[in-house]
């Protein structure tokens, strides 16, 4: 059915759209993760930066020494310690040093690790990792910052590298050779574990709900629209007056028996049948007895048909026609006999008709396997001879059609 391939056209496009809808929020949900994590890093880059312009800048910031703070060894200064007195003693603290300390104090509380790393490091604890390494030589290329999403034991970071400028206050410890193009000395790597959380879940289980309640809708509508597709379509195939079958409907009938009958070999009957001196009932009784009269005889003619694949249809003003399948001239001429003799036995009066009652006349044609006929008109058109035959011989009677 028509309506059913447009309700599944339609759930098709439903499925696709929530499909389409789930795939675009994720996609800008990751998006806007992407981006908020590059931002907050970004910030987090220019404040560390600019704690490490601060303390280079000072060319010295000592500290006191402790057991967490010892003498960096990498300082080739002979000012690098000082001592105050017996308990306590300051010892010089260079950029690289500073964010090492500032980085294990982050990761302690925020889970942020910072890495001040470079190509040539004066100190080999802060030789760069493989992927440093591989970002620092990009920035040479002129790449100015770089962020990644990275998985470290099973759990997702957000890493961001940038590079760090020289300025001179960078040559008190490392030798000018040592620098890098464009500049650059080196970079700060940032590694985040607080990640902004994608709502996968809600998105999820989200747009699983509005697909159903969707789906809901679609076969309630589908329902509805078949209900209404139901009743059109009786409604198109009903005579409005008598209540049985219309000619529209009995073309298509007449056209799926003959071709079944031309496939099967099976014969298949026609019978034509008029209301005998009709005009003149309507003239004596009115056009509302004759509406009456049509119904009844309409009726009288559908209970007549004893098996399912037979089938009538009011065919024009006062005429029917009765479709017989696997059925020969004699069975539907003794059918049509039938008929008559329960139409007559309705006895209604027709004062001015020959019998003074409603009778019919009846003509019948067959297609059989030996003669068989090459187009259902022409069965239909021999049906109406035989019934011409009839009314010429009386009326009330039936005929057969005789080549
Ligand atoms: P015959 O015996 O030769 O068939 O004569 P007849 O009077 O039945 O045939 P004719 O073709 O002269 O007239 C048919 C009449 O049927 C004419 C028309 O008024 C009537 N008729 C056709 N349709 C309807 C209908 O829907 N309602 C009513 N009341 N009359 C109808
Ligand atoms: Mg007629
Ligand atoms: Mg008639």
């Amino acid at each position: 059915m028509k309506i059913r391939k447009i309700a599944s056209f339609t759930v098709l496009v439903w499925i696709c759209l929530v499909s389409f809808s789930f795939l675009w929020n994720y996609s800008t949900a990751s998006k806007e993760q992407e981006r908020v994590a590059l931002e907050s890093s970004k910030t987090l880059f220019k404040y560390i930066n600019i704690t490490r312009l601060w303390n280079s800048q000072h060319a010295a910031v000592y500290v006191p020494v402790t057991e967490k703070t010892p003498p960096n060894p990498y300082i080739d200064s002979s000012s690098r310690d000082i001592k105050i007195n017996d308990e306590l003693t300051l010892t010089q603290i260079n950029p690289a040093y500073m964010i090492q300390q500032i980085s294990d104090l982050a990761l302690k509380q925020n889970g942020i690790q910072f890495h001040f790393t470079s190509l040539t490091p004066v100190n080999p604890a802060n030789r760069p990792t493989e992927l440093e390494a591989k970002i620092l030589k990009e920035f040479q290329n002129g790449l100015t910052e770089k962020g990644v999403f990275i998985t470290k034991n099973n759990q997702p970071y957000y890493f961001y590298m940038a590079p760090v400028y020289t300025d001179k206050s960078c040559f008190s410890c490392h030798p000018k050779p040592n620098l890098l193009h464009n500049n650059i000395g080196g970079g700060i790597s940032i590694i985040s574990s607080s990640i902004m959380r994608i709502p996968f879940g809600e998105l999820f289980f989200g747009h699983i709900i509005i697909s159903i309640v969707g789906l809901f809708v679609i076969f309630l509508t589908y329902r509805k629209l078949r209900n209404a597709y139901k009743i059109i379509q009786k409604q198109a195939s009903i005579d409005e007056l008598t209540g049985i079958p219309n000619r529209r409907v009995f073309s298509e009938h007449i056209r799926t028996e003959f071709k079944r009958h031309q496939r099967d070999k099976q014969p298949l009957s026609v019978i034509m049948c008029d209301i005998d001196h009709f005009k003149a009932f309507n003239d004596t009784y009115g056009h509302l007895a004759g509406d009456n009269c049509l119904t009844k005889v309409a009726q009288t003619i559908q209970h007549s048909l004893k098996r399912p694949v037979d089938f009538c249809a009011r065919y024009g003003g006062e005429e029917f026609i009765i479709l017989l399948p696997e059925t020969e001239q004699s069975g539907a001429k003794h059918f049509a006999e039938t008929v008559r003799q329960e139409v007559e036995a309705l006895n209604m009066q027709n004062d001015k008709a020959f019998h003074h009652i409603i009778t019919i006349s009846l003509g019948v044609a067959t297609s059989t396997k030996n003669n068989p006929l090459t187009s259902y008109e022409k069965l239909i058109n021999q049906a109406d001879q035989a019934l011409y035959k009839a009314k010429e011989q009386g009326r009330n009677q039936v005929q057969t059609y005789k080549p």
